[in-house]
């Protein structure tokens, strides 16, 4: 919206165009503006960093009977790169599974023209060559239309095979659209081939309006509802890495936490102590984790039970294994609380604090991992000390922590090196380093880093303000490329305030 006072300024508004009559000590001018809508503050951040935000509007229709999801999208973006866009590039894991996904078409619309499109597909990439570049400062929406006809899954199939599919009580779609991958600078959009281990996504932020229709008698569990009538769902999650859902006709609510931060579980469990010790762990630990990294961002905490043995993390939604649920007992509560503190440590450690999961897995899931353990020492004493006997494990033959989620093509030697001894290092860091200041540390970290894409690299130099302790024996131990910055520092380490860092 354009505003202007002056006395002598009179505007009329025609199409795009505004038109500025000013008569003033009898001269007449005449000037045409192009209107321009006030950016918002992300497109601001992402003109100065020279990258892309997206926006992505899905008009969801679900046929949970048929386990049928059919998606209309428009994933639009202005270009604040700097620089001319040649090709676009988006993640669509359901892309590896031609049986699954059925894109019916895609289509490309710039200036009010809109034209059809056959885009390559690459694995879970698709890219788009433009025949013209998208200039700086162009707009841009690129439609798809497709389905998914949803796989079975179980509760013993594991992440990311099951990230979509439908269980015997629960639906469930994350990473079910096409995004656009991350901007880099002078690069363009990255590629990547999709790996069956790992989380196999990178999550620039972007803001996600989405409808869902389905049948009445279906409840949706997402984040950002805005509004819920027969069976028309409408969500909002502005400023987010992802958008995901899952759905049941047999989902039940439980609803609790503070006004200002509202929580909810939706489950299926008949297990009645796993759902309190589900839900009563989830608010436990997003107090505990704002209390040490710095406040939960968003307005409310989702939690459902999902159709599979893995857990998974999205933007302000987490989704809780079935299997744990339906195997907690209050004398074997150790799955189901770990992996709940765990999921809801990753709103910081993906949520607020983006990583490449690609690369550097051992960063985010290390921090989760470790969470777990800060976890059990506030509220069950009593499991810290199975924490770290589970944590201390021997190097995997072969394997870094430092190593990309492609290094991998065993799930067990990820998972012991990317759960367990990333995170003992991150635990054997903080006990050279002192709990209390490590802790410190791990707030200074996130909230230095949020909404960026933070890398090993920073959590070493943020750490080394802490820090000058000599972790050169853990660097040889643990990495692959042992950081320079694990190496012992000759000087002492830096204050906040010589460093200029406001509280
Ligand atoms: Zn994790």
């Amino acid at each position: 919206m354009l505003l202007l006072d002056a006395m002598n300024i009179k505007l009329f508004i025609a199409g795009s165009s505004v038109v500025i009559i000013s008569i003033a000590a009898g001269l007449f001018f005449l000037f045409t503006l192009q209107s321009a809508p006030a950016a918002s503050p992300e497109i601001q951040a992402a003109e100065a960093a020279k990258i892309i935000y997206p926006r992505y509007d899905l008009d969801i229709e679900i046929e949970y009977s048929s386990h049928l999801v059919r998606v209309a999208e428009k994933a639009g973006f202005l270009n604040t790169a700097g620089e001319p866009v040649n090709e676009l590039v988006f993640s669509f894991p359901p892309a590896i599974y031609p049986d699954v996904m059925k894109l019916e078409s895609v289509e490309i619309v710039r200036n009010n023209e809109k034209k059809s499109i056959a885009p390559e597909i690459d694995t879970s990439m698709i890219v788009i060559s433009l025949d013209t570049p998208l200039a700086v400062h162009e707009s841009i929406e690129v439609r798809f239309n497709f389905s998914l006809t949803l796989f079975q899954i179980f509760k013993t199939d594991l992440h990311p095979y099951g990230n979509y599919g439908y269980g015997s009580q629960v639906l469930q779609c994350g990473e079910f659209f096409p995004t656009l991958t991350p901007w880099v600078p002078g690069q363009g959009f990255r590629r990547w081939k999709y790996h069956k281990i790992g989380d196999p996504y990178l999550y620039p932020l972007a803001d996600f309006n989405i409808t869902i229709n389905t049948s009445p008698d279906v409840v949706v569990a997402a984040y950002g509802q805005v509004s819920q009538d027969n069976g028309i769902w409408k969500f909002e999650s502005p400023h987010s890495r992802s958008w995901a859902f899952t759905a049941s006709p047999e989902y039940k609510v439980m609803a609790g936490g503070t006004e200002a931060l509202p929580v909810k579980l939706f489950y299926v469990s008949q297990n009645a102590r796993a759902v309190e010790a589900c839900f009563k762990t989830a608010l436990d630990s997003v107090t505990l984790f704002s209390e040490l990294y710095g406040l939960y961002n968003k307005k409310e905490l989702v939690v459902a039970e999902n159709a599979y043995y893995s857990s998974m993390e999205y933007t302000g939604f987490i989704t809780i294994s079935g299997s744990h649920m339906e195997t907690y007992t209050s004398a074997a509560p150790y799955l189901l609380v770990y992996i709940t503190a765990h999921e809801v440590s990753h709103q910081w450690w993906y949520g607020s604090v983006g990583t490449d999961q690609l690369l550097e897995p051992w960063l985010d899931e290390g921090l989760a991992t470790y969470s777990e353990y800060l976890f059990f020492k506030k509220y069950h004493s009593e499991l810290a000390g199975a924490w770290l006997r589970t944590a201390n494990q021997a190097m995997v033959p072969g394997h870094y922590i430092d190593d990309t989620i492609f290094d991998f093509d065993i799930r067990t030697r990820y998972f012991q090196t990317i759960y367990r001894l990333a995170p003992y290092f991150i635990y054997e860091i903080s006990l050279a380093v002192g709990e209390t200041t490590f802790q410190k540390f791990l707030h200074e970290f996130n909230i230095r880093q949020t909404d960026t894409f933070a890398s090993g690299a920073d959590f070493f130099r943020i750490l080394r303000e802490f820090s000058s302790a000599d972790f050169t024996a853990l660097g040889v131990k643990y990495f692959r490329r042992p950081p320079d910055a694990l190496k012992a520092e000759t000087s002492s380490p830096m204050t906040r305030v010589e460093k200029g860092v406001s509280s």
